[in-house]
């Protein structure tokens, strides 16, 4: 690990901001690591409460302590719904928490595409989940821009998770419409994608935007959200899209030793509260 380690036991404060006046804090007990990759800064702190904390351009990403309400909810919609997912493409996700909840599941490939190969490196040696899915031999790791892959591969998916950063920096294009119409191809008519699309409280205008030119390009997309404690608002919207599956119609149960996601939280999760509601509608 090439990265510069920190002394043990400073107090640090690491503040992100969610509006220009309010934000959430955390207080490290230890900085273990701090470097800028060629794509972002890396930052990994320890938090009495949450444990080890990733944060990206100081940005959270994980925590250990409420890493499942994001990675449960982002995969396991999409595996309860889908008839057989058998091939299935990450976009992001580098940090691995969307990976082991994937490899859950009976499936035969799950191709990663991450941008960052730091980010993979330093989750490696900080989240214990990580290193066991990379060996696992139906991980198949590709160290590229996810905008460029899709726009380049002739391969088809049952189930693609776009688990992006915020909409800024190498993320960005992962938010846009000429992103996902070129996915289009990567699809089939039973092929379900999930994306994480940012806060209720603090990102409503980008989600109205994607649901505008998503309801083009697909016969279903519904949003659903769930608590991330750490995350802007503590409230987050994810999408689901497909031609024909659709999110309330399940299909067989989720695995065994789950921390959050059951059918019932499933159901549930795409209930939306009136103020996002009317946004959509
Ligand atoms: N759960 C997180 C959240 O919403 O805060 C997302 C975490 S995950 C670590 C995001 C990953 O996407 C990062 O590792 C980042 O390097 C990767 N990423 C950003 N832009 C990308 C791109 N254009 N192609 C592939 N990966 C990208």
């Amino acid at each position: 690990m090439s990265g510069k380690k920190q002394g043990e036991n400073i107090s640090v404060e690491f503040k992100e901001y969610h509006t220009p006046s309010s934000g959430i804090f955390f207080k490290a007990r230890k900085q273990l690591y701090k470097q800028d990759s060629p794509h972002q800064r890396i930052e990994v702190i320890e938090n009495e409460h949450f444990g080890r904390v990733l944060l990206l351009d100081g940005l959270v990403q994980t925590t250990d302590k409420d890493e499942f309400f994001y990675h449960e909810m982002l995969v396991h919609p999409a595996f309860l719904t889908h008839p057989e997912p058998k091939n299935v493409l990450i976009i992001g996700g580098g940090d691995g928490g969307a990976l082991k909840e994937v490899l859950r599941y009976p499936v035969e490939n799950v191709c990663l595409v991450e941008i960052d190969a730091q980010v993979i490196k330093v989750s490696q040696e900080y989240f214990p989940w990580l290193s066991p899915c990379l060996r696992d031999e139906r991980t198949e790791l590709i160290i590229a821009d996810g905008t460029e892959f899709i726009g380049q591969t002739d391969r088809t998916f049952d189930v693609v998770c776009v688990d992006s950063s915020e909409p800024v920096g190498p993320s960005a294009s992962l938010h846009e419409e000429d992103f996902y119409q070129n996915m289009k191809r990567c699809l089939d008519s039973r092929s379900v994608v999930v994306a994480q699309s940012g806060s209720p409280i603090f990102h409503q205008s980008p989600i109205k935007l994607k649901n505008r030119f998503l309801k083009e390009m697909f016969k279903v997309i519904c949003f659903y959200t769930s608590p991330v404690p750490t995350y802007p608002g503590g409230s987050w919207a994810f999408v689901f899209r497909s031609d024909s599956v659709r999110p309330l119609e399940i299909n067989g149960n989720p695995p065994e030793g789950l921390k959050y996601f059951n059918p019932d939280i499933h159901r549930a999760a795409f209930s939306l509260p009136n103020f996002l509601k009317n946004e959509l509608d």
